[in-house]
């Protein structure tokens, strides 16, 4: 079969970007261009961090995942041209044209102008920041010696998150699981200390009493303290009018996304926060041939706590394939609406919480289903059979934070 001669452009190989170009693979000349040489399924950052998920299971590498009816092309795109129909790839001497483009690059970590966070506290949305983390946990440990008295060894493994939303929380038991287990591994004495700072009144706000249950529990059991607001490498923090400073082995930034400066460049109409005003159809309203996806678009006939998630990214993603075909094929485009399909995060190394059909449950059944549930999201029935296989063999038993020495020869 000859496959139209249509250029479909696809920015961003993210949930969105990437999932569009396998479903439109054969349909059209594809190109995906995206700025890593790797796919990040975020929902499963956390068990990189922790070490019970391996890099290749959820950050497989393009060239894995699209065979040779997608052209990928790694560079960041700084430039779209909407009148022209080109895109500016960084670092690539030559245009790249389309027919057709699909936008879904993202957002990026949102610091709220809060000074000195962006040069001082580590992001979490790659793989690289994860491993950075990780590295300055190990390190922090390496520098405490087993007889240093209990108040010190807690001040010397402070770790400070900001922001309580799902992200925060499942980082921040995560962090707190892991550095106890190390604790024991060193015999170090006392215990580590790691917090939450949230600006607002309660854990992850965007979601149900039902699920807030089960994370004030993993919380409570992780013994991760709730505060409010931060600045700089030192952590200040204030309540009640009054502000302490605290000394922290590291500052994560989980605290909310902001629009991708690609999309703030491009005018084109956007809602108050910055975001693309789609039609029913994911067209970018007055440009019939460019489709917009995921955290960059605003798209009405969705429930509203679907917003900036990987499970509409997903949804988003299917009838964005659709609609590209329906174009190339001169036929009617459709539109959609998306609705919760359930929430499931992670809490600790041995926990999680899950609530689908209505219902919520916890515990280690709960991380059971949560692996289970995450298999069937991966690209590709290959990679999925793959990793599935690697986690009912091999286990998902978290790394433990081994001296730096151990660590490269384990
Ligand atoms: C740590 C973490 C955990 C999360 N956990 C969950 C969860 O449990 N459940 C859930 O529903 N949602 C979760 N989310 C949110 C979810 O990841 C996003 O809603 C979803 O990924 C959005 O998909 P997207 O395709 O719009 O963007 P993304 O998946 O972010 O993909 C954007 C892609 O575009 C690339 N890109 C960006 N700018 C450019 C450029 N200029 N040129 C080329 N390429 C570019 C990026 O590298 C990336 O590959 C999480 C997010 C993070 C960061």
């Amino acid at each position: 079969m000859t496959v139209p001669q249509t250029r479909v452009v696809i920015i961003g190989g993210g949930i969105g970007g990437l999932f569009t170009a396998l479903e439109l693979a054969g349909e059209a000349q594809i190109t995906l261009v995206s700025d890593e040489d790797h796919f990040l399924f975020t929902p499963m950052l956390y068990e990189y961090l922790s070490g019970e998920v391996e890099e290749w299971h959820i950050a497989p590498k393009y060239k894995e995942v699209l065979d040779e009816r997608v052209k990928f092309i790694q560079g960041e795109v700084t430039e779209i041209d909407l009148q022209k129909r080109q895109v500016i790839v960084d670092k690539h001497s030559e245009l790249l044209s389309y027919d057709i483009l699909v936008l879904g690059v993202g957002g990026v970590t949102n610091y709220a102008g809060v000074e000195g966070a962006q040069q001082f506290a580590i992001p979490f949305r790659k793989i690289a920041h994860a491993d950075l983390l990780r590295q300055r946990m190990v390190a922090a440990l390496d520098h405490v010696a087993p007889n240093l008295p209990p108040q010190d060894t807690r001040r010397a493994l402070t770790f400070a998150v900001v922001g309580a939303g799902a992200s925060g929380v499942e980082l921040s038991t995560k962090m707190a699981d892991l550095l106890r287990d190390a604790f024991e591994r060193r015999a170090l004495t006392g215990e580590p200390r790691v917090l939450i700072i949230e600006m607002g009144d309660k854990v992850v706000p965007g979601m149900g009493d039902q699920i807030r249950e089960f994370v004030t529990e993993a919380l409570a059991e992780s013994r991760v303290e709730v505060h409010t607001l931060t600045t700089e490498k030192s952590l200040t923090f204030s309540h009640g009018g009054t502000e302490t400073e605290i000394e922290t082995a590291a500052v994560v930034w989980a605290g909310g996304v902001q629009v991708n400066p690609l999309v703030e460049r491009l005018d084109v109409p956007k809602t108050r926060r910055g975001l693309i005003l789609v039609d029913p159809t994911l067209q970018i309203h007055g440009h019939e041939n460019v489709l917009a996806l995921g955290d960059i678009a605003y798209y009405e006939d969705a429930t509203p706590t679907l917003a900036g998630t990987a499970q509409l990214a997903f949804q988003q993603a299917t009838l964005a394939a659709r609609n590209v075909s329906a174009l190339i094929k001169g036929e009617k485009l459709q539109g959609k609406h998306f609705e919760e399909l359930g929430e499931a995060m992670s809490l600790g190394t041995e926990r999680a919480a899950v609530l689908a059909g209505g219902k919520a449950f916890g515990g280690p059944i709960a991380r059971q289903a949560r692996f289970a549930m995450y298999t069937s999201r991966l690209p590709t029935w290959h990679h999925r059979l793959r990793v599935g296989a690697s986690w009912f063999f091999g286990g998902t038993e978290p790394r433990p934070l081994l001296p730096l020495g151990i660590q490269r020869n384990a």
